[in-house]
């Protein structure tokens, strides 16, 4: 299996690792939005959130709260986002489950482009429906 974060777990790629412990670890993001931009991984390799087993689910959360923490203070930042891309519909491109933590800025400048929707009549009730309904 080809996976590049795999690769650095396992020491065949090189990174600039900030954290690592026996079921996560933690670097830099080589194509930062802004400096400090890094990335949280599992060890074990699960193409996406929803495979991640209950133990490594929590360690990386832990990891992503504790780095968002070091993140922030470290580069003085405004603010961070947390984010997962699951699926190439929403931008994933490393196929190995992962957090972004981004420091932002007030000056920044980035935004997300987003383009909010609207409910029809009833809509809301049908959707939410549907999602508790899977949420069983
Ligand atoms: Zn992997």
């Amino acid at each position: 299996m080809n996976c590049i974060f795999c690769d650095i777990v396992n020491r065949l790629e090189n990174a600039e690792i900030l954290y690592e412990d026996n079921e996560t670890m933690a670097f830099l993001d080589i194509r930062p939005f802004n400096h400090g931009h890094s990335l949280v991984i599992p060890k074990n390799h699960y193409s996406n959130f929803l495979e991640v087993s209950n133990e490594d689910l929590s360690a990386m959360m832990k990891l992503v709260q504790k780095l968002a923490n070091s993140v922030k203070t470290s580069l003085n930042a405004d603010g961070y986002n947390i984010l997962s891309n699951n699926g190439i519909a929403a931008g994933q491109t490393i196929f190995h489950c992962h957090f972004h933590i981004i420091p932002r800025f007030n000056s920044d400048g980035f935004k997300f482009k987003m383009n909010l929707k609207e409910y029809e009549e009833n809509e809301m009730r049908e959707i939410a429906f549907k999602i508790k309904e899977n949420l069983k």
